[in-house]
């Protein structure tokens, strides 16, 4: 396991973060993002999927749990666990039909659906320090060690 640390001191930092380790992807990718109310994890979301081709907003799918964006060649879902009453749900939901080869999953709240998601490449805390924020990056195997690195670099 390696981690990286960076601050990131403005929103629009927040924003070239999620944009970088979009272009970094390069297969099916899952991340899990973790951090308390307002401390930028959908910011980070709204860069990485505007990077890979969106151009309208992205929210945070708040009700419904996930926003699919099909987004050539991959196909990003941005879940929202916040509100899940019941890991069951996501059975319900059919998670499992989400992690297809061409998948890139963002995963909020991850923590509400423990034991129904699949495991994450990278884990992302967002933390606030002061006004600004402070991102530490954990890679869980080595495909996630690979976007660490790629990250580093850039
Ligand atoms: P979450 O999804 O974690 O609840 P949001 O991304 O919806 O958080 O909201 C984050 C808030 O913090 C927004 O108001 C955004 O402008 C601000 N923000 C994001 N990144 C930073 C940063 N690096 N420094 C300061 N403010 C930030
Ligand atoms: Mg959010």
């Amino acid at each position: 396991m390696q981690t990286l640390n960076i601050v990131l001191a403005d929103e629009a930092a927040t924003v070239a973060f999620g944009q970088q380790l979009a272009q970094a992807c390069e297969r099916q990718t899952t991340i899990y993002l973790h951090g308390d109310l307002g401390a930028g994890k959908t910011t980070f979301c709204r860069g990485f999927i505007r990077a890979l081709g969106h151009q309208g907003n992205v929210k945070s799918p708040t009700y419904t749990l996930v926003e699919p964006y099909e987004l050539p060649p991959w196909q990003v879902y941005h879940f929202d666990l916040y509100r899940l009453a019941d890991p069951e749900e996501l059975e319900f939901m059919g998670i499992r039909d989400y992690f297809t080869p061409d998948a890139i999953c963002l995963v909020e709240w991850p923590e509400k659906g423990t034991g129904l998601l699949p495991a994450p490449d990278l884990d992302i805390e967002l933390r606030y320090v002061d006004q600004h924020r402070q991102v530490e990056v954990t890679a869980n195997n080595g495909y996630g060690m690979a976007l660490l690195k790629k990250l580093e670099q850039s």
